[in-house]
């Protein structure tokens, strides 16, 4: 008997965190944030203070109240999860490296082994390592225990090593059966707005289960998804996220290429700049085309260039995009020497490592040298705050701003939103959004549900899990809503 638990990612857009337990074992199959939740309740920074954020991310319901899986050196969390049911999980795997996905890890006991592909984990790292997360939320794939810290503060004779640790780790490669772990799990890579993005063939002893994660038919390598699909035909159990099951617009990578050149083409004499999600390289590699083929040198933030030769280092199979052509774009962090001062304090570690290597190579540029030749350039930046980059290069007015990411999900990104909008307004640039989802419409989901032709569909990653009901039922395809904390047992005989 196997049972299905959904402890996050149910009636709401990410924070996945699916519980498989049975005779054989136990595992979670991603460990998300949920960014929403954590927005609603965070207030200022004294939430996250490291003696209590276990237990009011537990009391919030960002963390789902079971016991015998959080790290042990967090004080005080048992009121929420004193009477909870214990679970002793063999493995965490993770299907890619959004933050959704997989940023909860950090709150799990140091010995649960974690499993990721190599490219995957090269990610995360990259976006650990740029973002500059501190505290417990950069643990994902190392552990630091905070207790014994103080402890040996407190008592010199304490002699219990406080070095930081590795987490057990689980490489697993696309298509073979990732080892030491209950149930038969075959990784199976699909097409998302993150490369290394898998879906998971599951077989226990009663049921074959399909997880799609994150997923779409629209993208570049489209071809992954059609194959997990031939992969996972007939489970008994598909798990599908539906974020768009009210959506049916459709764009492709190829029509975002288009537009982009389209509008750049009307920018004579004018500055072209554009927003990526950093993680999405098939955009970075849409945009950097389009920019050759306008005739512009594609310029990269140092976040997007980091991004790039991380993947070029551990020999990634993700199809990258070509650098010959492109420079990087020099921030100015510091008070002296015009903001170039790279032994300065506000040059970060990573940056300022980046930096001294292009130092001697013509690779760099000066938002000066920009703003001299507005028209020989094509921006690619990956953070809002590239407005404030924008501001020092004065783009001549009716300079093209692109907005290459996701519309805003919520009212706190709305707010954001808003504020970049101001500094268009303010910049007076020609603002464009154009952009294709990282997840299917609602006529792909039916299609791969319909292709899948699964005994019993479960919608996760989705604030309208009862649309697919009402598409789906018609069809005789049944569809199982279940609730946060709720769970399906497989016994299907
Ligand atoms: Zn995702």
């Amino acid at each position: 008997m196997v049972n299905i638990c959904l402890l996050g990612g149910v009636g709401e857009i990410g924070g996945n965190k699916i519980l498989l337990y049975g005779k054989d074992g136990a595992i979670f199959l991603d460990f998300g944030l949920n960014l929403k939740k954590k927005r609603e309740y965070m207030v200022g920074y004294g939430f996250e203070r490291i003696n209590r954020v276990l237990r009011n991310y537990l009391r919030v319901g960002i963390l789902p109240k079971i016991s015998g899986v959080y790290r042990e050196d967090l004080a005080a969390n048992e009121e929420f999860i004193y009477n909870a049911r214990e679970f002793s999980i063999d493995c965490c795997i993770v299907s890619h490296g959004h933050l959704d996905h997989y940023g909860s890890v950090a709150f799990l006991k140091k010995e649960i082994p974690i499993a990721v592909s190599k490219s995957m984990k090269a990610l995360i790292e990259h976006s650990i390592e740029t973002s500059g997360r501190t505290g417990i939320d950069k643990e994902i794939f190392t552990f630091r225990d905070r207790k014994i810290e103080e402890i040996r503060k407190k008592d010199k004779t304490y002699e219990e090593s406080v070095d930081e640790v590795d987490r057990p780790l689980i490489i697993f490669e696309e298509g073979k059966k990732i080892e030491g772990i209950p149930f038969d799990i075959t990784p199976l890579p699909v097409d998302h707005s993150i490369p290394a993005t898998f879906g998971f063939r599951i077989e226990t002893r009663d049921a074959v289960i399909a997880y799609t994660s994150d997923i779409r038919l629209h993208g570049v390598v489209s071809k992954y998804t059609e194959n997990f699909i031939q992969n996972v035909i007939n489970s008994d159990i598909l798990l599908i996220e539906g974020t768009r099951i009210q959506d049916s617009a459709t764009r492709t990578e190829e029509d975002v290429k288009n537009q982009v050149i389209t509008e750049t083409l009307k920018k004579n004499g004018k500055l072209v700049s554009a927003l990526v999600s950093s993680l999405d390289v098939d955009r970075i590699r849409t945009l950097i085309q389009a920019a050759e083929e306008c005739g512009r040198i594609p310029v990269l933030s140092p976040r997007i260039y980091h991004l790039i030769k991380t993947l070029e280092e551990v020999e990634s199979k993700v199809k990258l995009p070509r650098m010959e052509n492109v420079k990087i774009y020099f921030e100015k962090r510091s008070i002296i020497d015009n903001g170039y001062f790279l032994e300065s304090a506000y040059f970060r570690g990573w940056l300022k490592k980046l930096y001294e290597k292009l130092l001697n190579s013509d690779k760099l540029i000066k938002s000066e040298d920009i703003s001299k030749h507005q028209d020989e350039y094509f921006l690619i930046f990956n953070s809002l705050q590239c407005v404030f980059e924008l501001a020092e290069i004065k783009p001549r007015p009716g300079s093209l701003f692109i907005e290459s990411t996701s519309e805003p999900h919520d009212e706190e990104q709305e707010i954001e939103w808003e504020k970049v909008e101001n500094w268009v307004n303010l910049l007076r640039l020609d603002s464009r959004w154009i952009h294709a989802s990282g997840h299917a419409n609602r006529e792909d989901l039916i299609t791969i549900i319909k292709q899948v032709r699964p005994k019993r569909v479960i919608p996760i990653h989705t604030e309208n899990p009862r649309e697919f009901k009402k598409l789906l039922e018609k069809d005789n395809i049944r569809v199982e809503i279940i609730e946060e904390g709720g769970e399906l047992n497989l016994d299907l005989n």
